[in-house]
């Protein structure tokens, strides 16, 4: 399948159908078919691209957050406006079914109506004098040309969860999308350019010489922030990178999420919050559940139910309306799913359902008889493999919750108040879905502790990462 004339005319000139030198192909990921040709941006362009949004930063955060609210939502009502278009694409660059894909457009579209409307309340506060004839105020500022770098998992909402809050806040913006959903990004940029947005004021660099461009976004003094979301090994090194100009950070980086179930769990909700977790985007998401940890009075009877559930998951091209797995990014993405079922499997695991490769595609996989000897109970899965580890105690389980480097989400299922409060207490993550396997909402900060990275996105700390807060003593003042 090809783009759709609607799609090619959205896109305009950002793409060429014919290859073109320092242009790079565009890949549908369910046929290797090549779908576009893009630019193919050098440091160069990146500080052109910098420049621009440094020009632009004045005129943009000078106006009122009002203005700035009007523009966001017409932006948000032209991504609605295409979102079959812009599902579509999801779907033939970066492989999901075209219904998650559908929902992945309108996520998206959810954080710029949110900072639309958070953007006027970047609110200051007044703090009482510890003298007379003083005033003690703070004002919250735009931080300046602000850098996105963003994977291909969410290649709408990841770019929008960053740019909404960036843009509501007066900050300009750089964004580098991931060399595999370039279309995403030039489809947003083009519907923001209709929406009225000035010149400068988001720009775009593709390309897929990622250190390069990375390189000059991380060390030029213009570019005040970074927000980062992506491998754990990628965002350390852009940290340290950031550190040299001290800019402000955000990272959202891998996770490794726990998903536990009691005994006392209600089990079809338990299934049902496990299939949407571990399954959605073909478990291409880093709150992806990694690791099911099942309490062993309800073990066998989970790994059956959640066998059936997921046997009935279709795994065919996202663009046909059955679809509900699709395939993996890359090759790449292949053989690390196929090395840790293989060293599984060497190490005892027992296949209950897939295990299988088909291009692409990997089948729907369910593993039992896991342990914590095997590396998926340590590395992210990012593919449709659940594996099943067992526990007997409530402190065991949590144990083995926290046993990871990474801290992004977690969730657990427990009919008792009780021990639905202590887990969720105790669970070492940014982010705890208790009787709910889908969490992510633009009203709610989204982020990690320990490894899974620093900084929060959507709700109001979302837009606190694109503000400084400058206090202001104004003395003399007599008495007032
Ligand atoms: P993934 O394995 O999920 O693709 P990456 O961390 O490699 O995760 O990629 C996330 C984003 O980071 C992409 O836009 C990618 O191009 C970019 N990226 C990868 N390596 C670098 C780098 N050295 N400097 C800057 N950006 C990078």
């Amino acid at each position: 399948m090809q783009l759709t004339s609607s799609q090619v005319a959205l896109l305009g000139d950002t793409i060429s159908r014919e290859p073109r030198a320092g242009w790079f192909p565009v890949y549908n990921p369910s046929n290797g078919t090549v779908l576009a040709y893009v630019q193919d941006g050098t440091a160069e362009d990146t500080r052109t691209a910098i420049a621009a949004a440094d020009v632009a930063f004045a005129g943009w955060s000078g106006l009122t957050a009002k203005a700035r609210s009007i523009i966001l939502k017409k932006w948000n009502d032209l991504v609605l406006a295409h979102q079959e278009d812009m599902a579509l694409l999801v779907t033939l660059e970066q492989g999901r079914p075209i219904k998650e894909a559908r929902g992945e457009v309108t996520y998206g579209a959810s954080f710029i109506e949110w900072f639309a409307e958070e953007g006027k309340r970047a609110y200051g506060r007044t703090i009482p004098a510890t003298m007379p004839g003083k005033h003690l105020q703070t004002i919250k500022q735009p931080v300046g040309v602000s850098a996105a770098i963003t994977p291909w998992n969410f290649p709408i909402s990841m770019i929008t969860r960053k740019v909404s809050p960036a843009l509501a806040a007066g900050c300009t913006v750089v964004i580098k999308p991931s060399e595999e959903t370039p279309l995403c990004a030039l489809v947003l940029l083009q519907l923001a350019k209709q929406a009225g947005l000035p010149d400068g004021v988001v720009n775009v660099v593709n390309g897929t010489k990622a250190a390069e461009i990375g390189g000059v976004l991380t060390s030029d003094p213009r570019v005040k922030k970074l927000s980062f979301t992506g491998s754990t090994p990628v965002g350390k090194l852009l940290y340290a990178q950031c550190a040299p100009t001290m800019k402000k950070i955000s990272m959202e980086l891998g996770g490794n999420a726990p998903f536990l179930v009691f005994d006392d769990a209600e089990i079809d909700a338990a299934v049902e919050g496990a299939l949407a977790s571990k399954y959605r985007n073909t478990g291409q998401t880093c709150v992806c559940a990694n690791r099911l940890i099942v309490q062993s009075g309800i073990y066998d009877s989970f790994a059956a139910r959640l066998t059936e559930r997921v046997r009935a998951l279709k795994l065919e091209e996202g663009w046909k309306e059955d679809s509900g797995l699709g395939p993996l990014i890359n090759q790449k993405a292949v053989d690390k799913v196929r090395h840790l079922v293989d060293d599984a499997v060497s190490k005892g695991a027992h296949i209950e359902l897939g295990g299988h490769a088909h291009g692409l595609f990997y089948e729907g996989t369910v593993l039992t008889n896991v342990s914590r000897d095997m590396e998926l109970f340590s590395t992210e899965i990012f593919g449709p493999v659940a594996p099943l580890f067992r526990f007997e105690t409530e402190d065991e389980g949590i144990a083995m919750a926290n046993d990871t480097e990474f801290g992004l989400a977690a969730y657990a299922y427990t009919r008792d108040i009780g021990r639905a409060m202590r887990v969720a207490a105790k669970l070492q993550y940014g982010m705890v879905g208790m009787n709910d396997g889908l969490i992510s909402t633009e009203v709610t900060p989204f982020g990690g502790v320990k490894e899974s990275g620093l900084g929060r996105e959507g709700a109001a700390e979302g837009l606190d990462e694109y503000l400084s807060i400058k206090y202001i003593s104004y003395g003399g003042l007599g008495a007032i």
